[in-house]
């Protein structure tokens, strides 16, 4: 990652840095490309490349959230090693995609269990077959769960999985730390970026739109939503009202591409737009995956 995005992407700024004493700051200009932040005293997220990482360390032993990718996760396992000595309980997979699972790999051996929704280890396994990866390159979910989600106590902590139905996959999954009151939403929000919608793998924007306002309405005012990707310049913790702001964006993919199809256009004109109207805070590229998706969602009925 370079420098600037790295600076903006951990919400520090330059003037931020001053605010630092020496050895901080010597440390952290020094530091690796990978950033671990603390939420509480026992949850933190973890960023290099892929998906945002977030992490549960108890007297129980220790919860992971998503892996990256095979060359990013054991800096999070040396760093976790580092804050605890205790054993890896469980790696929660929110959804498939390899910049959320591909690192799962370097967990093999060292954590008791892989959890994820069923339809998200189908898909993975199915992804590996088209993509002929190994299979020593692949750790696969050995629990799985459907519609009722999964619970596990750890210490004083409970972690809780949700599943609300096709949205970004057919496979993604919510997980709540339901004591410290943080929340890893995967790829179901995308904060202030286009997202990608992998209609392939079951995804569904209408239901997306359904899911998000019943995340709302399942966790509090209080609650933390750490999210897999944000624009430059966003954070990838969020709140309730990001949420919203991004249901309301689907929401505007959904009405553009509809009106653009009434008006007699094609695909390939549709996908060219430069800006979703009602939506103008998502910027930069990518613009024609959510419209593209859109189109066949709305094409296929
Ligand atoms: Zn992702
Ligand atoms: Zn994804």
């Amino acid at each position: 990652m370079q420098r600037r995005s790295f600076l903006r992407n951990t919400g520090l700024t330059l003037a931020g840095l001053g605010l630092l004493n020496k050895e901080t700051l010597a440390s952290f200009l020094a530091d690796p490309a990978w950033k671990i932040r603390m939420l509480t005293d026992d949850i933190g997220v973890f960023s290099e490349k892929g998906g945002t990482i977030a992490f549960l360390l108890t007297k129980k032993g220790i919860v992971v959230v998503d892996s990256q990718f095979p060359d990013t996760a054991p800096h999070l396992i040396e760093e976790l090693k580092k804050k605890s000595e205790k054993p890896f309980r469980y790696l929660i997979n929110t959804h498939h995609h390899g910049d959320h699972t591909a690192g799962n790999i370097s967990f093999k051996d060292i954590v008791e269990h892989v959890v994820a929704h069923e339809n998200s280890k189908a898909n993975q396994l199915r992804v590996a077959t088209e993509q002929k990866t190994a299979p020593e390159k692949v750790l696969a979910p050995d629990i799985t769960f459907g519609a009722d989600g999964w619970k596990q106590k750890m210490g004083k902590e409970t972690v809780r999985t949700y599943y609300f139905g096709a949205g970004h996959t057919n496979g993604d999954s919510i997980i709540h730390f339901e004591h410290g009151n943080i929340v890893h939403l995967g790829d179901l929000l995308f904060n202030r970026r286009h997202p990608y919608v992998d209609k392939g793998s079951g995804a569904s924007i209408a239901n997306w739109i359904v899911l998000l306002d019943k995340a709302i309405a399942t966790f509090d005012k209080n609650t933390q939503f750490v999210c897999g990707h944000a624009a430059e310049g966003n954070d990838v913790l969020t709140k309730a009202e990001d949420l919203k702001a991004f249901g309301d964006y689907l929401g505007n993919v959904l009405k553009f591409t509809e009106s653009e199809i009434k008006a007699g256009k094609t695909k390939e004109e549709i996908v060219k737009a430069t800006a979703i109207p009602g939506s103008p805070e998502w910027k930069g590229g990518g613009i024609e995956r959510p419209l593209g998706a859109a189109y066949t969602e709305l094409t296929s009925k």
